[in-house]
């Protein structure tokens, strides 16, 4: 008998939606700010080629630091092993725009998915492409299976405004020979690939190769078997920057979030799963999408680390 997936989705759904909001949706930038705080959807695609949604599943919304995770992969396959002389693989414990460590460790950022991490990733990826924005752009419409995709203006105008934080981690870098690039470039290019909006289906789609060793569903080749599970790796150890530990007790599956509200977390061998609620914790969080995961891996019996 299979797995009754509709189901699951619909009674989590339906039970994180009816508890109270808790946490804040994101106000740094005035078009985050103004986001519905009661949209709520979750969708999940598996490796078999069959998908399930709930609620607001097919409404773009800004992916936000969920790029980081694209990225990272773009520029495994661009640099492969030689990627982690330019960023580490250890939990931060700090939030994710922090720049503290960066003074201890010389500027070598500690993670690809803390801002000075991500950073020196987009760093990377100007390096190789002559455009690329567009590589990103590209890439996640592959992915994803949308055809229109599109940075939103608003959103990446206001990141620009905001972004003198960002700016200094990326200055940071640079006083540290770890930035090749004109600043100005890659912030920019960062801050566009944040304003990219995608639904929680295409999300789902895109990040489904990681569930599958590496391979999207037509046989493409992402990533090696080898890549894939360092990406999982890092996810599941600082996909949600401070909040990371906290998740893996409570969910424990390899996952990355975003302040545009939404989480891609992998059940590797089985599929992907994007949850997208706007309110975020403390960390920087979705509250209720974390709430969503928690129920769905302890119906489906997760076991951290062993998945
Ligand atoms: N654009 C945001 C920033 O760099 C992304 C942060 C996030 O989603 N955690 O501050």
């Amino acid at each position: 008998m299979s797995f009754a997936y509709q189901s699951l989705l619909d009674r989590v759904h339906a039970e994180v939606a009816a508890r109270p909001v808790r946490g804040k949706v994101a106000d740094y930038i005035p078009a985050l700010a103004r986001i519905d705080a009661s949209r709520f959807g979750m969708a999940l695609a598996l490796v078999d080629g069959r998908s399930f949604v709930a609620g607001d599943a097919t409404e773009p919304f800004s992916i936000q630091s969920m790029s980081k995770l694209f990225t990272l992969v773009m520029a495994q396959r661009l640099y492969g092993d030689e990627l982690w002389q330019r960023v580490g693989r250890e939990p931060s414990g700090t939030a994710f725009n922090s720049l503290v460590q960066l003074e201890h460790e010389d500027g070598f950022p500690r993670n690809p998915f803390i801002n000075a991490g991500a950073l020196a990733v987009t760093n990377a990826l100007v390096s190789r492409y002559a455009q690329p924005e567009r590589a990103i752009l590209d890439f996640m419409a592959g992915l994803s299976g949308r055809k229109k995709i599109f940075i939103d203006e608003e959103v990446a105008r206001s990141e620009e405004q905001h972004g003198d934080r960002n700016r200094a981690i990326a200055y940071f870098l640079k006083a540290h020979n770890r930035f090749e690039n004109d600043v100005a470039e890659v912030t920019r290019t960062y801050f566009r690939q944040c304003a990219i909006p995608l639904t929680c289906q295409e999300l789902a789609q895109a990040a489904l190769f990681l569930a599958n060793n590496g391979c999207a569903l037509d046989g493409t080749r992402i990533l090696s078997p080898a890549q894939t599970r360092q990406t999982l790796a890092v996810m599941l150890t600082c996909g949600l920057y401070d909040g990371v530990g906290d998740f893996v007790f409570r969910v424990g599956l390899p996952a990355k979030s975003g302040v545009g509200g939404g989480i891609i977390a992998i059940l590797p061998g089985v599929g992907s799963l994007c949850v997208w609620s706007p309110p975020l914790d403390a960390r920087g969080n979705s509250a209720k999408a974390i709430e969503a995961l928690e129920l769905i891996a302890g119906e489906l019996a997760v076991v951290p680390g062993v998945l």
